[in-house]
């Protein structure tokens, strides 16, 4: 099968978060199992310096504002699958992150640059934008693409299309007028296609038109169905339940394996966990913690919103100091959070070490050093960082929701009994439930024997990504 991943992230190119993971790593999991999977991305300046070497294969005229580009052609780095950057200078070349401006926020030009992507790519699959190659089927994920397949259903004979939901939380919503001002066809104003309560929804083109739908985890394609998860989409979900499926993203293990990770002080597997406590050591003194491995040290990575329970933390840590324990986090993202953050560490010097920023290397000596990792999420599509620290041996406590409970097994009385515990699970999205959750995993920390147990069976976990690919490409087949 011929299959373009059409994305507006992918490691190594360009990552703001998840996205770009699954980018970076579902294509060539899928090329493995034999199918010509080629990847389409917007041509960010940090995109083509990433890429190496690049060829200018076609260029072309934007019909709507006459605009000039070019398809530049290449492999994604570490792998051999094809990758076509679409370098559009006007809405691409500019500093600044994907989505965001320096000052961190959103283009305002958003809706043109992805129309003018979705465009673009709906040209290069229908062969009038010639690349000498054309798919079967174009797997589209989140709003950035979500104008691709609307776009199709007005073409003879077109790829199927499916779509992947990674967070429901974005939809490229804008108004009325925005949609005019794009040109669509005028029938993409109605209910059952683009509109969305009187807003041009991006996000609903590829829930509304796609064959299929799929999202991260299995729990969060339930969740998506209900009120309290869908943003007024669950009508529509619930309208289209029998193409909705929900598929666990794998990990990169190339990447996030402790017995080879590069940035590790001490590589370790789970029969030589006491090299983890030389990773533990390292964090600690490369914090101006007190270096000792016996306090417990927890740590969280992430973005920093409202989703992710970063203000949970924020009220549980006080009482969770009370019993000696360390703090480390590492995220960058709302200003009110990271300002109450500063604060906090301000007041616990000798335990909380905060990092504002992005940072990779240190994130992976996180997730080898700590020992346990919270991830509260109020909704978690998938979730990334819990998988790494089951990888990593450092024990998750979690919300109850979406990929996470599709990944941790709480360490109930009866799963330590089975040999299945894995984690730690809130009871819900309250302060009381994750320091109660939290509490039961330092106090189960106090067992080393129980503990290293909760540790081999979390180190255990398959996330490969050829279990998920499997799956990707039985829905393929099934629209196509
Ligand atoms: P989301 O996509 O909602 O942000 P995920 O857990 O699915 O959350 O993926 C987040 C990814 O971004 C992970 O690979 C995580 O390690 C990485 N990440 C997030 N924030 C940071 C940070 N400040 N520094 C380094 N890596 C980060």
């Amino acid at each position: 099968m011929n299959i373009l991943f059409a994305t507006s992230e992918a490691v190594p190119l360009i990552k703001t978060g998840g996205l770009a993971d699954v980018s970076g790593s579902l294509p060539p999991a899928i090329q493995a199992l034999g199918h010509d999977i080629r990847v389409v991305l917007p041509g960010y300046p940090t995109a083509i310096k990433n890429a190496g070497t690049l060829t200018s294969i076609a260029s072309f005229t934007l019909e709507r504002d006459l605009l000039e580009g070019q398809i530049l052609e290449g492999t994604l780095p570490g792998t051999k699958v094809p990758v076509y950057l679409i370098d559009i200078p006007h809405y691409f070349n500019r500093d600044g992150g994907p989505y965001n401006h320096e000052k961190g926020g959103d283009w305002t030009d958003n809706p043109q640059r992805f129309a003018a992507f979705a465009h673009t790519v709906v040209q290069l699959a229908m062969a009038r934008i010639d690349v000498g190659w054309k798919p079967d089927l174009i797997h589209c994920n989140d709003w950035q693409t979500g104008l691709i397949p609307p776009l199709l259903t007005v073409e003879d004979n077109p790829p199927a299309s499916i779509f992947t939901i990674h967070n429901l939380a974005y939809q490229g919503l804008y108004d009325k007028d925005v949609f005019h001002s794009l040109g669509l066809p005028e029938h993409f104003w109605s209910p059952e296609s683009l509109e969305f309560y009187h807003n041009f929804s991006f996000l609903k083109g590829g829930l509304a038109h796609a064959h299929w739908i799929t999202t991260v985890s299995p729990t969060y394609a339930r969740e998506i169905r209900t009120p309290a998860f869908s943003y007024g989409l669950d009508g529509l979900l619930n309208h289209r339940s029998r193409q909705l499926s929900g598929i666990l993203n794998g990990i990169d293990e190339t990447v996030w394996n402790p017995s080879k990770d590069v940035h590790l002080k001490g590589n370790y597997s789970s029969d030589s966990l006491q090299k983890k406590a030389v990773n533990k050591l390292a964090l600690q003194k490369h914090f101006g913690l007190k270096e000792d491995k016996s306090i417990p040290l927890m740590a969280s990575i992430g973005r920093l919103a409202e989703q992710k329970g970063v203000d949970l933390i924020l009220k549980v840590l006080p009482k969770l100091f009370e019993s000696g324990a360390q703090f480390i986090l590492l995220g960058s993202g709302d200003a009110w959070l990271e300002h109450n953050l500063q604060m906090l560490a301000s007041q616990y010097p000798e335990q909380f070490k905060l990092t504002l920023g992005y940072n990779e290397p240190l994130a992976h000596q996180i997730e080898a050093g700590a020992d346990i990792f919270l991830m509260p999420s109020r909704f978690e599509p998938c979730g990334l960082n819990q998988i790494y620290s089951l990888k990593y041996g450092t024990i998750p406590v979690v919300g109850r929701t979406g990929g996470l409970v599709d990944t941790v097994v709480d360490a109930t009385t009866r799963n330590l009994y089975l040999d299945t515990a894995t984690g730690f699970i809130m009871d819900d999205a309250s302060p009381e439930a994750l320091l109660h959750a939290t509490e039961r995993a330092l106090q189960t920390y106090q067992q080393p024997k129980v503990w290293q147990k909760i540790i081999k069976t979390a180190m255990k976990q398959p996330f490969s990504w050829e279990i998920s690919a499997k799956e990707y490409i039985d829905i393929y087949q099934q629209v196509t």
